[in-house]
C-alpha cells in the first residue's frame, strides 16, 4: 500500500471516530423541540448555494457560508449549524477544484470545521449567548464572538496543518486580515436574518435572498471581467515577446512554455498540418518538452484531426466528454482540453492543444485569448521566417546555396584572426575553378551550365570536413577554407577533390536544340592551394595566394591539376 492511501486510511478512520459520532450525539442532546423542516432546507441550500458561487480574493475564496449558518445556529443551536456546515464544505471542494485528492480534502475540512463549530459555539455561550434569544445586545457580543473564535481556529489550524506536511502557507497577512474585515459584512447580514425571520417567518428567505444572491452575481461578473482584462494583459505581453524573435524554434519553445504558464496547462501540443494530415511536432508535459516517436494523424482522427476537419476551435472539461475521438497516445491523466486550428489567411498551419489534468479546466472566455495567442504566434513565425531567409538571401549564393563571397571574405578574416589569438595553429584555402567551362555552355546551354554547377557545388558539400567552410567565390570558381589544416593536408585534399569531380558524370538535360534526352558530362578542375602561416599571414593575402597557385600553376600549367603556392 502506497504512503499516500495509507494516511487516507487513517484520516478517514479519525473522521469516522469523530465527525459521525459527533453529530449523532448533538441531534440526541442539542436539537430544540419544534424545529421547520423547511427552514432548515432552505438555510441549508443557502449555505450550499453561496459556497457553490464563492467570491475570490487573491485567488482564494472568501467565506461567506455564515451569513447563512449563524442565523440557522441562533434558531436551532448548534446541531443543525454543524449539518450546514458539512454540506457546504462538500460545496466549497466542487467549486474550487484543485489537484489534491478530493476526498482526503473532504476529511480534513470535514473535521476541521467540526472542530470549529463547537470551538464558535463555546464562545458564543461563554460570553452569555442563548439560543433562540431575541436580546440584541447579547447576541451581538454572542455572535462577534463566535464569528471571531471560528476565523482564529480556522487559520490556526491550517497554518498547523501546512506546518506538518512542510508546506508554505498560501495565506498572506492580507487574506487574513480580509477575512476578518467581512465581519462587518456577515455579522449585519446574519442577524437581520435572524431578526427579520422571527417577526416575517419564511418571507425573509426571499427577502434577503434576492439581494444577497443578485450582489454576489455582480461581485463575481465584475472580478471575471477583471480576470479577462489579466489574462489580456498577459497574452499582449507574451505577443509583444515573441514579436521580437528571429528563429523559429525560439519562437515554437517560448510560445509554448509561456502559453502553458499562462493556462496552468500540464499539457500543450503542437501539429504542424501537411495538406490534410498532420505531423505531432511538439510533446510539452508538466514543464518539459518530451521527445516522442514520429507519428502522423489523419484528418478527422483524434481531437486534432477533428479540430483541422470542421476548422474550428474545440474546449472539453472532462475526460469522459472526449475520449471516444481521442487516439490512444492521449495521455492517461489528462482531463481537460482546448483546441484551437492556427489560420492564416484562410490557410491552417497547424493545430495546437492544451491539457490538463484538472477537470473544468478552462473556460470560455480561455479560449478566445488562447486563440489570440494563436494569431501572434502564426505572425510571429512568419516574421521569423522571413528574417532568416532574408539573412540566408545575403550569405548565400541562390544557384548553389552555398556560401557567397561576401560570408567567406568575412570567414578567412575570422579564421585568420582565431589563429593570431592561438585558437587554431594552421589555415588552408583551395580555390577550385572549373576548365573548359565556357564549352559546357556553348555545347549544352547555360542552364545546363547551372545544372552543373548546382551539381558540383552538392558533391564539394558531401566532401566538406567539419569546421570547414564552402563558398562559391565567383562564377565557376569555388573555395574551401580549412582550419586547423596543414599545407601538406590541404594538398592531400585538394587531390582527392579533384579525383573524385573527374570520374563523375554530370547527368544534364540539354537545353540547346531538339534532343532532350539526359546527357553526361565530365569536368575536370585547376586547384590552387594556399596556407597561413606559411606562405601569409593576412586574411585577403591567402585568398590572393590561392588565386596565383591555380591560374599559374595549374592552369597555365595544362589544367586538371592542384598547384601550391610558391613565393
Ligand atoms: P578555363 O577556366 O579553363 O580557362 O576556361 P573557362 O571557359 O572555364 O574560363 P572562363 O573564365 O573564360 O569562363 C568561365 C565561364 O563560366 C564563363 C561563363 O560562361 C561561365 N559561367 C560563369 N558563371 C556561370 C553561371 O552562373 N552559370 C553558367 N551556366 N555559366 C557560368
Ligand atoms: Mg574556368
Ligand atoms: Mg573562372
Amino acid at each position: 500500500m502506497s504512503e499516500k492511501k495509507r494516511s487516507t486510511i487513517i484520516l478517514f478512520i479519525i473522521w469516522l471516530l469523530i465527525v459521525p459520532p459527533g453529530i449523532i450525539y448533538f441531534l440526541i442532546t442539542q436539537m430544540p423541540e419544534n424545529v421547520n423542516i423547511m427552514y432548515v432546507a432552505l438555510f441549508i441550500l443557502f449555505s450550499v448555494l453561496t459556497a457553490l458561487y464563492p467570491i475570490m480574493y487573491n485567488g482564494k475564496p472568501v467565506t461567506l457560508v455564515m451569513w447563512a449558518a449563524l442565523p440557522a445556529f441562533l434558531m436551532y443551536g448548534i446541531a443543525v449549524e454543524i449539518i450546514v456546515m458539512q454540506l457546504s464544505i462538500v460545496a466549497t471542494l466542487y467549486a474550487t477544484k484543485s489537484n489534491l485528492g478530493t476526498f482526503e480534502r473532504f476529511l480534513i475540512n470535514s473535521i476541521m470545521v467540526f472542530i470549529l463549530s463547537i470551538v464558535a459555539a463555546g464562545g458564543f455561550f461563554v460570553v452569555g449567548g442563548q439560543i433562540g434569544s431575541l436580546d440584541f445586545w447579547p447576541l451581538l457580543i454572542g455572535v462577534a464572538i463566535y464569528r471571531i473564535f471560528h476565523t482564529t481556529a480556522n487559520f490556526g489550524f491550517l497554518t498547523a496543518y501546512l506546518k506538518a506536511k512542510g508546506v508554505k502557507s498560501p495565506f498572506t497577512s492580507k487574506d487574513i486580515g480580509f477575512e476578518y474585515a467581512t465581519l462587518i459584512l456577515i455579522l449585519p447580514l446574519a442577524l437581520t436574518f435572524y431578526f427579520l425571520l422571527n417577526m416575517v417567518g419564511i418571507a425573509s428567505f426571499l427577502l434577503l435572498g434576492f439581494p444577497f444572491f443578485m450582489t454576489i452575481t455582480i461581485i463575481r461578473l465584475y472580478g471575471r471581467s477583471e480576470k479577462i482584462n489579466d489574462y489580456i494583459k498577459r497574452a499582449g505581453k507574451i505577443g509583444s515577446e515573441l514579436s521580437v524573435m528571429t528563429d523559429e524554434e525560439t519562437v515554437s519553445t517560448q510560445f509554448i512554455t509561456k502559453t502553458s504558464e499562462l493556462f496552468k496547462a500540464d499539457y500543450v501540443f503542437l501539429f504542424t498540418n501537411h495538406d490534410q494530415w498532420l505531423e505531432l511536432d511538439k510533446w510539452y508535459e508538466k514543464k518539459q518538452f518530451v521527445e516522442k516517436p514520429y507519428r502522423a494523424i489523419q484528418i478527422g482522427e483524434g481531437i486534432a484531426g477533428m479540430v483541422l476537419e470542421k476548422n474550428e476551435p474545440i474546449i472539453y472539461s472532462k475526460r469522459k466528454d472526449w475520449q471516444r475521438y481521442a487516439t490512444n497516445s492521449a495521455p492517461e491523466d489528462l482531463e481537460s482540453i482546448l483546441c484551437i486550428p492556427l489560420s492564416r489567411n484562410n490557410k491552417t498551419n497547424g493545430i495546437l492543444l492544451l491539457g490538463s489534468t484538472r477537470k473544468s479546466a478552462f473556460g470560455d472566455y480561455q479560449l478566445e485569448i488562447f486563440d489570440l495567442l494563436g494569431s501572434y504566434y502564426i505572425v510571429a513565425l512568419e516574421k521569423a521566417r522571413y528574417v532568416h531567409e532574408a539573412l540566408q538571401r545575403s550569405e548565400r549564393c541562390a544557384l548553389t546555396k552555398l556560401y557567397n563571397y561576401r560570408y567567406l571574405e568575412e570567414k578567412i578574416h575570422f579564421e585568420m584572426n582565431r589563429m593570431q589569438m592561438g585558437d587554431i595553429d594552421n589555415l588552408s584555402l583551395i580555390m577550385l575553378d572549373i576548365d573548359h567551362f565556357k564549352k559546357v555552355n556553348d555545347t549544352y546551354g547555360h542552364q545546363s551550365g547551372n545544372d552543373v554547377l548546382y551539381g558540383l557545388g552538392r558533391i564539394l558539400e558531401k566532401a566538406l570536413p567539419d569546421y570547414g567552410t564552402l563558398g562559391r567565390y565567383g562564377g565557376e570558381e569555388f573555395v574551401f577554407l580549412l582550419p586547423d589544416f596543414s599545407k601538406e593536408e590541404a594538398i592531400d585534399f585538394a587531390e582527392q577533390i579533384r579525383l573524385m569531380v573527374r570520374e563523375h558524370a554530370f547527368t544534364i538535360i540539354p537545353d540547346l536544340g531538339e534532343d532532350k534526352y539526359p546527357v553526361k558530362v565530365f569536368i575536370t578542375l585547376s586547384v590552387g592551394v594556399a596556407n597561413a602561416p606559411t606562405d601569409t599571414d593576412e586574411a585577403m593575402n591567402l585568398l590572393r595566394n590561392a588565386d596565383r597557385a591555380l591560374y599559374i600553376g595549374a592552369k597555365q600549367a595544362g589544367r586538371d591539376r592542384v598547384a601550391e603556392y610558391v613565393r
